[in-house]
């Protein structure tokens, strides 16, 4: 039984602009964005201090994670990031509250400048990268059409060379060899640990097919997750979800959704992901400038979302997967007949990808009942390997 507990996460936009214009972007599918202010609007970022404020001094809270968003959060600008920043720290700070900050960027502008500003603020940046030159090239884009590997490349070095925890993030290429993206990350990059997401998409669409690329990026990280210390997080919250741990991602797995998301204007919205269901279709009409931060949670659009999360479609209920697959991404549920009332668009996948899973590790799982630590027991060398 999940209880609704405060919020102590928040995805917040700097900017609902962005200098490049990704083929499969989410955000820019929702038209209203257009109408939101460029980037946070000064009196939206006090209203927003002063709600974290009481949100914090309310709920004595110890641990706040911010994750600083866009369209491209960095055209904020350094000078108002640094007050932000400044603010967030000291807010949270006078409230005993740890905070975490955290940014995904496409990483256009990142420069010596940014790095210093990431190092002295202790931010986590996450970069978006779709594996090797072209296919990352073939869709993110700016706006002279031109593929915008090599400045996210550069930045990646640059980001290291500074000593800044970087992770590395991408989007599925379903006719793709993920071969392809391990090669680019693990021998060009030198990194180990990355993400690559399943593409945004509802009933209204269809899809292509992602289980060949997932069911082979298994076999990838199969193989070679002892070698390298290969990590790839989706691939991980599967195999986990099957071995009975509950998903710690939005992306896969049995959970209750909590994002809560803060506009440029100041609007308070649920799940940013779920705006691909349509125009206006996160909108709330709470803002930090009148309403708390908690209000959000009797909202009847958050209320829909976080029940959805939890009371999945009859054929998800029954599935035996269930618990591992979760009936996929919120979003993914979305039709207009029926709502979140759904299994995921990519259910028959899901259905593939973990079959062809669990056949592979069910033999080789065991549990070690004293250190409580499941484990696979790999064919390659029969050495035991906790994740
Ligand atoms: S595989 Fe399909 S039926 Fe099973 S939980 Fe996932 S979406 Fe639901």
């Amino acid at each position: 039984m999940f209880t609704i507990k405060p919020f102590d996460y928040i995805l917040l936009k700097l900017a609902s602009r962005c200098n490049i214009q990704c083929t499969y972007c989410y955000w820019f599918r929702d038209e209203t964005v257009y109408a939101k202010d460029k980037i946070l609007n000064e009196d939206a970022e006090l209203n927003l201090i002063s709600a974290l404020d009481r949100h914090l001094k309310k709920y004595q809270l110890k641990l706040f994670s911010i994750l600083l968003h866009g369209g491209e959060p960095m055209l904020f600008g350094k000078n108002r990031f640094i007050q932000l920043c400044r603010k967030l720290r000291s807010v949270t700070q006078t409230n005993g509250c740890r905070l975490n900050l955290s940014i995904t960027t496409n990483g256009m502008l990142i420069d010596d400048e940014w790095c210093f500003i990431f190092n002295s603020f202790e931010i986590k940046v996450t970069l978006s990268l779709d594996g090797p030159p072209n296919v990352h090239d073939s869709r993110r884009i700016d706006f002279q059409q031109q593929g915008t590997s090599a400045k996210v490349i550069a930045a990646y070095f640059l980001l290291k060379r500074h000593q800044i925890r970087t992770g590395i993030l991408g989007v599925c290429k379903p006719d793709t060899n993920p071969i392809l993206f391990r090669d680019f990350f693990v021998k060009e990059l030198g990194e180990t640990n990355f993400d690559i997401l399943v593409p945004d998409a509802t009933h209204e669409e269809q899809p292509a097919s992602i289980a060949g690329f997932y069911k082979s990026l298994f076999d990838i990280w199969l193989h070679e997750f002892q070698s390298t210390n290969l990590r790839i997080r989706f691939i991980e919250t599967i195999v986990k979800g099957l071995m009975g741990y509950r998903s710690t991602s939005e992306s896969i797995g049995y959970r209750p959704v909590g994002t809560i998301t803060i506009l440029t204007d100041g609007s308070i919205e649920p799940l940013d992901v779920f705006r691909i269901a349509g125009n206006g279709s996160t909108a709330t009409g709470l803002n930090v400038a009148k309403d708390e931060i908690q209000d959000l949670a009797d909202h009847s659009l958050w209320l829909e979302i976080r029940d959805a999360s939890l009371n999945l479609h009859p054929t998800c209920k029954s599935c035996a997967f269930h618990d591992a697959c979760g009936g996929g991404h919120i979003a993914s549920r979305w039709s207009r007949e029926n709502r979140l009332n759904n299994p995921s668009v990519y259910c028959r996948d899901f259905q593939e990808i973990f079959s062809y899973i669990s056949a592979k590790i069910m033999p080789s799982l065991y549990f070690a009942e004293n250190d409580k630590k499941s484990s696979i027991v790999t064919e390659q060398n029969c050495s035991h390997v906790s994740i």
